[in-house]
Order: C-alpha cells, then structure tokens, then sequence
C-alpha cells in the first residue's frame, strides 16, 4: 500500500512572518505521518526558519528546487548540502515553471535527483504535457520521454523512494483541473513507464501525485483513483484552512 502525499508548492509567495505563522498553525494539525505525508515546499529563504518551526511534528519541508553539484562557483545556487544541512526533507524538481522559464532540461532534472539522492532529500520529480501536446496527440510522447530521462541510471531502490507529480501545464493555476479519469488515465502511464524503465516493483512502490488546481473541493475524487497517491497543491497550499482541508480529506 502506497502512502498518500499531499505537498503544497507555495512558488514565490508568502512573507517570512506569514510563513513562519502558517507552520506554526499548522504542524500540530496535520494527520500522523503513518496515515499520510504532509509537506509545504517554501522558498529557500524561508527554509532554516520553517524546519526549525516545524522540527519534531508531522509536517515536513521541501524546497523548491536545488542545484547538482555540492558546492563551487555557481553563483546563486543552492547545494544539496545546504538544504540537507537545514533538516529540509523533499525537493521539487523540474517544476512546470523552471523547465518553460528557466530551461530545465530532463538531464538537468535527472542529474538534480541523482545528487538529492545522494544526500539523502527525497526528490518530488515533476513531469507534465502542455496543451498543444496534448491536442496534438503527443502526450504519450511527451510523458514517456520526461518521465524516463529524468529518472535515467537511478537504482531501483531510489525510484521506489522517489515521488512523481504529473501535472499538466495546462491545469496549472488556470482553475481547469483534468478531469478525475484524465488525471488518473496519465498517473497510470506514468506508472507504466517507470514499470517499463524500472520493473514492476518500482512501479508499485513510486508514489505518484496529481497536480493542478487542486483544492478541498475536488481531492477526493483524485484520491479515490487507483493510480493517484497525493497531490502537489499550488494556490490551495497557501491558507492554513484550506491546507488542513485537503489533509482530512484523505
Ligand atoms: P495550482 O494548484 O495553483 O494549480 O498549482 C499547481 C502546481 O503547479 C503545484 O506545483
């Protein structure tokens, strides 16, 4: 049985005080971590504030993105290290919006997850198709080649650790959330192709979350799908209530 995962990206949102505030109202509401995992993704910045506030609960911090190197001249990067060193637990990884604005490529991504790995962050890799892709029949395409290249040369063990957000570009903050059967007609695929890469028991193991307007009104018929263990929540992670919401909902 697959652990569900409901993680919010709050992306460049949110002030340090009303971060550090939201942690504060949320950690001792959050479910046990043995029926659910729960996380908010900050910006960096925030990071060393929200572990120390969120230390010794339930609610665990991600990042939103990391370089893959541990250390050197890269100006403006942040190191595994350096998330590792402040208890963050997940990262994002080739979010949507870093592969359309900053050029993420999947071999980037792949070589980012490798080094998450190997300082022990658990990388929450993002795939997903836009709309044009999807009208012009390339989704199977498109899926298959992120999916596979982002996750290229991992061990088996780590891709059964590992969670995968599908989220198409096109439901993305537009309120257009897929349906529950394109949502979980996708999640399957992506499943089928980390079976394909990995084998069968990576592919029933890897936690696989939807994303794209997500919101308390609408999780549970994602939930409800075979294929779908948790969502990657953007503007309904950024409000304590509607956060807590989408948890109970599980
Ligand atoms: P929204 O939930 O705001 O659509 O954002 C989804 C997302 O991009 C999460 O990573």
């Amino acid at each position: 049985m697959r652990k569900p995962i409901i993680a919010g990206n709050w992306k460049m949102n949110l002030t340090l005080k009303d971060a550090v505030a939201f942690v504060e109202e949320v950690k001792g509401a959050v479910p046990a971590s043995t029926t659910v995992d729960a996380a908010v993704c900050a910006p960096a910045v925030f990071l060393a504030h929200l572990t120390e506030a969120a230390a010794g609960t339930d609610l665990k911090i991600g990042a939103q993105n990391m370089y893959d190197k541990e250390s050197g001249a890269f100006t403006g990067e942040i190191s595994p290290l350096m998330l590792k060193e402040l208890d963050v637990t997940y990262v994002i990884l080739g979010h949507s919006e870093r592969r359309e604005y900053f050029g993420e490529t999947d071999a980037f991504i792949n070589s980012k997850a490798k080094k998450a790995f190997e300082h022990g962050l658990v990388p929450i890799v993002c795939v997903g198709e836009t709309l044009e892709e999807r009208e012009g029949g390339k989704f199977e395409d498109v899926i298959r080649e992120q999916t596979a290249n982002s996750l290229k040369g991992l061990t088996v063990d780590q891709v059964k650790n590992l969670v995968v957000a599908y989220e198409p570009v096109w439901a993305i903050g537009t309120g257009k959330s897929a349906t529950e059967q394109d949502a979980q007609d996708s999640c399957k695929f992506v499943r089928d192709v980390v079976a394909a890469e990995f084998g069968a028991e990576a592919a029933e193991a890897v936690r696989i979350q939807y994303g794209g307007s997500v919101k308390p009104e609408n999780i549970k018929e994602y939930m409800a799908q075979p294929d779908i263990d948790g969502a990657l929540v953007g503007g309904a992670s950024l409000e304590t209530g509607s956060f807590l919401k989408l948890l109970e909902a599980i």
